[in-house]
């Protein structure tokens, strides 16, 4: 059963771009530049230099072309004051420096080769102390998602498991394998498009009990924490193919799961730059340079104190918001899917999710409302009772000791993120986004092997969080 027609997406957006590894459309291109001492030549240089972290920064890379970051290394950096805060920004305005994550006492940044002996001398000057995490991040790349053998022969319903990082038409089989074999539990939806028209399908596991609660789990909202849509894909094996050696709290929920919010941006992070973030929605051209920039954040483009703070209006930023509220298709059928589905089918209860779950990466953090302020909602200690639970029961399957916090206090602020908007406007209240691992070893790029030790701590997160909306919500 489907809510909307299933839509024929055109084959070739689906297809691998050609594997062109190699030259440089951004990174790989070297301007040698001298330190800030020695750089008077450097205005020009510099310009051009600047272009191509614009360039970068905007995904302008035709969709053929691989970004390599052959040479650019990750540094933690360790901030003491507010003045080191603004050396780094400083050097992120004039495109030296990028970044990745971090909280509030210490950041992770990309250094492009070009700029580390301009940013080591700035640090060294400023005495801002920091260390090198990735040497080389192409090498990073290159040793994460290793080609490997089928191991999944055995029971060869779908192509997906979790040694390996998969493709959205391989993520989107899986769903419809489980609605064919599990047809008593499983429905797949195609819940609407992406901007490229790529389909957006969420898996609903019920056992049709009439008085369940509602609980909304999802993945990919950020195209390059890859984590996170093998995480809810393991998540849903779990909880369909063991359906009945789990709890009654399990047994009578009511999942919704979408495992790739942004499918645009996610196929892009393969084909193209491993560390797309955003969507892939053209901007209007910039009107001095006529420059096209990419992408929304689609976190920060939720309806619930839209653009507060923590957000970007500058179309080429990681952090750009959107023009509105709900701007972006891919959010916009989230909505609409989520009102939708409750006004229609959950007369009996109150029109609301019992628990929201967004899975992201990096940085092993349950963070609870509010995101858009450093403030909390009135039943916070129901969350963040929930939150502590579920970071023991990470510890119990053998996973690392994550943060449970609210997300700005614990991170920072950061309007228009889906968590505050599911809270706020749709009622859930255990409403999270869990940072699953790592820690920042590996970042992004966390290699394929930890695939199901991580998502075991997703699964036991979840677990918890549902007894607590099954019990309280
Ligand atoms: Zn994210």
């Amino acid at each position: 059963m489907t809510l909307c027609n299933v839509v024929d997406v055109p084959r070739r957006l689906e297809e691998p771009a050609p594997c062109t590894v190699g030259p440089p459309n951004g990174s790989k291109r070297v301007y040698k530049v001298g330190h800030r001492r020695a750089a008077g030549h450097t205005a020009m240089v510099r310009a051009v230099l600047l272009l191509v972290a614009v360039e970068l920064a905007a995904g302008i890379v035709a969709a053929s072309t691989r970004i390599s970051y052959d040479g650019n290394q990750l540094w933690r950096i360790f901030l003491e004051d507010a003045e080191d805060k603004k050396v780094i920004v400083d050097l992120k305005k004039e495109g030296w420096i990028s970044t990745w994550g971090g909280n509030a006492t210490n950041l992770d940044v990309i250094v492009k080769p070009e700029a580390i002996q301009k940013v080591q001398e700035a640090f060294k000057n400023e005495d801002i102390k920091f260390e090198i995490v990735i040497r080389n991040l192409q090498e990073a790349i290159d040793a994460e998602n290793p080609p490997v053998a089928d191991d999944n022969e055995d029971r060869s319903g779908f192509r997906l498991n979790w040694v390996a990082y998969h493709r959205t038409t391989v993520i989107w089989d899986f769903l419809e394998y489980f609605a064919k074999v599990y047809p008593s539990l499983c429905t797949v939806y195609n819940i609407g498009q992406s901007y490229e028209g790529r389909p957006i399908k969420v898996l609903k596991i019920s056992n049709g009990n009439p008085t369940n609660k509602p609980v909304w789990i999802d993945g990919g909202i950020h195209a390059r924490e890859w984590i996170s849509p093998a995480a809810v894909t393991y998540i849903i094996n779990h909880l369909v193919a063991k359906f009945e050696e789990e709890s009654d709290y399990i047994q009578n929920t009511d999942f919704y799961v979408a495992p790739v919010l942004n499918p645009d941006g996610y196929e892009y992070s393969h084909s193209s730059d491993r560390l797309w973030r955003k969507n892939r929605r053209p901007q209007q051209p910039d009107l001095v340079t006529g420059r096209v920039c990419y992408g929304i954040d689609l976190n920060r483009n939720f309806g619930y104190k839209w653009g507060y703070d923590g957000v970007s209006h500058n179309s080429c930023h990681d952090t750009f918001c959107g023009k509105g509220p709900f701007s972006e298709p891919e959010t916009r059928v989230m909505r609409d899917f989520i009102k939708g589905n409750l006004s229609q089918t959950l007369d009996r209860l109150p029109k609301k999710l019992a628990a929201y779950v967004s899975f992201h990466s990096y940085g092993q953090y349950i963070l609870y409302p509010w995101g858009y302020m450093k403030v909390v909602p009135p039943d916070y200690l129901d969350l963040k009772l929930a939150a502590d639970q579920a970071v023991e029961a990470i510890v119990r399957v053998g996973g690392p000791r994550y943060t449970a916090g609210s997300s700005a206090v614990t991170l920072y602020p950061a309007a228009g993120g889906s968590d505050d908007w599911a809270k706020a406007a749709i009622g859930a209240k255990y409403s999270y986004t869990i940072e699953l691992g790592d820690n920042g070893r590996y970042g992004f790029l966390l290699p394929s092997k930890l695939i199901k030790q991580t998502s075991k701590e997703a699964l036991a997160a979840l677990r918890v969080i549902v007894e607590a909306a099954y019990l309280k919500a």
